[in-house]
Formats: C-alpha cells, sequence, structure tokens
C-alpha cells in the first residue's frame, strides 16, 4: 500500500515542526509552496504562523485554490492554521476560507500570557498543549463536533473533514493528535462521525 501523502502549507511559520511528526508515524510529505503542489494530496496540514501573512502570501488565487481543496480532502489547522479555516474571526476581523462554522478571536489570552503550557484533556486523556499567541474558539456551530479542552474552553473541534486546534500539538511529544489526523485521511477524506476503524 502506498504511503499517506500529507502536504503541509509551508509559506511561513511552523511549519517544520509538523513534518518531522508526519514522517516519524510514517507518512510521505510534501511542503507545500505552490497552490499547484496540492494536487494529488490525502490531506493537509495548515501550520501556525501569523495568519495575516498567510493571507498576503496566498493572494487571492491561492486562497481559493486552497478553499476548494479543503472541500474535499482532510484538512486539519493549528493556530494560525485554525484562524484560516475559521468563518468568523475577530480581534480583528479578518477574511478567511470560511471551511468550518466557529468564531475564533484572535490573540485572545492577552499580552501576558502569549505563550503558556497548560493541561488540557483530548479524547477523555490530560494532554500537554502548547499556546503561543493562540486564539479562542468563541463560537461553534450546531455540526460541529468538540474534540478537546482546556479548562470550559474548547481547543480542538471538528466539522466532517476540518478539524482545528487552537494549540501547538507538533511541539509536544505525544503524538496522538496527529495520528489522529492520519486516521481521518487513510478514511479516502469521507470521515463524517466518529472513527471507529480498527483495521486499515
Ligand atoms: N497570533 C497568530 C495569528 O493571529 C497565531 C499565532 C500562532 O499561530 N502561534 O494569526
Amino acid at each position: 500500500m502506498r504511503k499517506t501523502n500529507i502536504g503541509v502549507l509551508a509559506l511561513q511559520g511552523d511549519f517544520d515542526a509538523h513534518r518531522k511528526r508526519l514522517e516519524e508515524l510514517g507518512a510521505e510529505v510534501v511542503l507545500v509552496r505552490k497552490t499547484k503542489q496540492l494536487d494529488n494530496l490525502d490531506g493537509l496540514i495548515i501550520p501556525g504562523g501569523e495568519s495575516s501573512t498567510f493571507l498576503k502570501l496566498l493572494g487571492e488565487a491561492g486562497l481559493e485554490k486552497l478553499k476548494s481543496f479543503v472541500r474535499m480532502k482532510p484538512t486539519f489547522g493549528t493556530c494560525a492554521g485554525a484562524i484560516l479555516l475559521a468563518k468568523e474571526v475577530e480581534n480583528p476581523q479578518q477574511m478567511g476560507l470560511g471551511a468550518i462554522d466557529i468564531g475564533i478571536r484572535r490573540n485572545a489570552y492577552g499580552r501576558q500570557l502569549e505563550s503558556s503550557i497548560r493541561q488540557g484533556v483530548f479524547q477523555g486523556s490530560p494532554t500537554e498543549m502548547v499556546f503561543i499567541r493562540a486564539p479562542k474558539i468563541s463560537r461553534v456551530g450546531p455540526a460541529v463536533e468538540v474534540l478537546a479542552t482546556e479548562g470550559k474552553d474548547p481547543v480542538m473541534v471538528r466539522q466532517g473533514n476540518v478539524m482545528v486546534a487552537t494549540f501547538h500539538p507538533e511541539l509536544s511529544a505525544d503524538t496522538s493528535i496527529h495520528k489522529a489526523f492520519l486516521e481521518s485521511t487513510n478514511n479516502g477524506g469521507q470521515r463524517t462521525g466518529t472513527s471507529g476503524s480498527q483495521s486499515s
């Protein structure tokens, strides 16, 4: 069986830690610098960085190409990637891909808490979460499933093939979040409900 081909958007920001993690887990990784490279990928990670810079670098055509990709294939956005995928962005308002029905507030933890490592819960297990100038999910639409929380806040959510986290799982030793994403790409992008695939 061929390896899963996963793209990591590599325009800017924290893409290399995702590449390493995905390779450790056996995926073939393509660092996507031109949206042309999206053809033939099984899934995509949009990493942390600066969401407004991503928008500038992508331009209108790049954004359109990315929009059609995320409609079809499993996509995981972390931090700035989550902001890019959200339907509504505040602080300040910003356009994006509108791919997941959430509201998200940029830089929501304020100056004193620009970055922090906290313990949240993912799939019922305590999980280390690294937050860097992180956004907060301020609204979760009815079709959106909450996968992880930190305190009372939803910090990782999914709707269909689109999953987002406000923290940086690529910076913690625990591989379970990237594993969950790779599992969703093995389902051929048809995933809608919760996982249940033991065999693959
Ligand atoms: N503050 C950044 C933004 O608003 C996100 C930070 C990150 O990705 N670590 O886009």
